[in-house]
């Protein structure tokens, strides 16, 4: 079993780089981002995690989340040195990017990594999105010194920060990226972007989320709409209630919450994960883990 993890529902973030490492959802929303009353509580941003250490901050994907998380950054004197880890490059996760205030600060330091077997050339996917005609200023000329840097091919896994840091392939449309990092005894896992109810690896999978104190993961569908939605790469409320108590995680956390999903509707669906894995939670914009 996974250490005890108290969440703190809807503080106010602030990059916390002096005292224990933080993690921060900044964004938990699927596909695209959404506004209005009935998504407040859970918020519309889409997928962006962090956890902040004394030696640097570790970025999970960049979608709209990460907006308000490169505002607060740029609030600090002194930049930490950036990583962002992406998952997969669907717009979701990548939209936030040209909006990301510290890529344009000169002297700051930017890694954005990936999985070096993707299909695409994605250092040249990036550089055309955060370009004309899509944004008005080129990623090429910007402030900060970024670098491309594909995740090490061997082992899947490094240490960056003071943290270790392991990843795991997700069944999805281009393929995506669970990550697992860990540090102080604790660990997180995410795995957003996942069609767990169909992934035939699921063993693998279930060793790699073993015995985590966190683990985000995608339920996007109700098992409903699943039956009508199958091969679109995505999860359910059971699977991944099944896989929290399988694989004995401390916490199970569902993201990438449907584009029409209300904040109702979303504690409906937690309740019937509770049922399964009482320890279960939904991620919501400025949630600290
Ligand atoms: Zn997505
Ligand atoms: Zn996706």
């Amino acid at each position: 079993m996974g250490a005890v993890v108290t969440i703190v529902s809807n503080a106010p973030f602030k990059v916390n780089m002096e005292n224990e490492p933080t993690f921060t959802i900044h964004g938990a929303r699927g596909t695209t981002a959404v506004s209005g009353r009935t998504f407040n509580r859970y918020g519309g941003e889409t997928t962006c995690f962090s956890l902040a250490t004394r030696q640097g901050i570790l970025i999970v994907d960049a979608g709209t989340g990460i907006i308000a998380l490169g505002d607060q950054l740029m609030c600090q004197s002194d930049l930490p040195p950036i990583t962002i880890m992406f998952t997969h490059f669907h717009m979701d996760h990548v939209i936030g990017l040209p909006l990301f205030k510290p890529l344009y600060r000169r002297g700051a330091s930017i890694t954005l990594m990936a999985d070096p077997h993707r299909k695409e050339n994605w250092p040249d996917c990036l550089r055309t999105l955060v370009a004309p005609p899509f944004w008005p200023l080129d990623l090429r000329h910007f402030g900060a010194a970024i670098r491309f840097q594909p995740l090490p091919r061997r082992n899947r896994r490094m240490r960056t920060y003071g943290v270790e840091i392991a990843w795991h392939p997700l069944r999805h449309p281009q393929q995506c990226q669970a990550y697992r990092f860990s540090i102080q005894k604790r660990s997180f896992v995410i795995a957003t972007d996942h069609e767990l109810d169909a992934d035939v690896a699921g063993e693998a999978f279930m060793d790699f989320c073993r015995g985590a104190s966190v683990l985000i993961a995608d339920a996007q569908y109700t098992p409903a709409e699943y039956s009508t939605q199958r091969g679109w790469g995505h999860g359910t409320w059971a699977a991944c209630a099944r896989l929290a108590a399988t694989a004995g995680v401390g916490k199970l956390i569902l993201t990438h919450h449907d584009r029409r999903r209300t904040d109702m509707q979303v504690d409906r669906l937690v309740r019937q994960a509770q049922r399964i894995f009482p320890a279960t939670r939904a991620a919501r914009a400025g949630m600290l883990v």
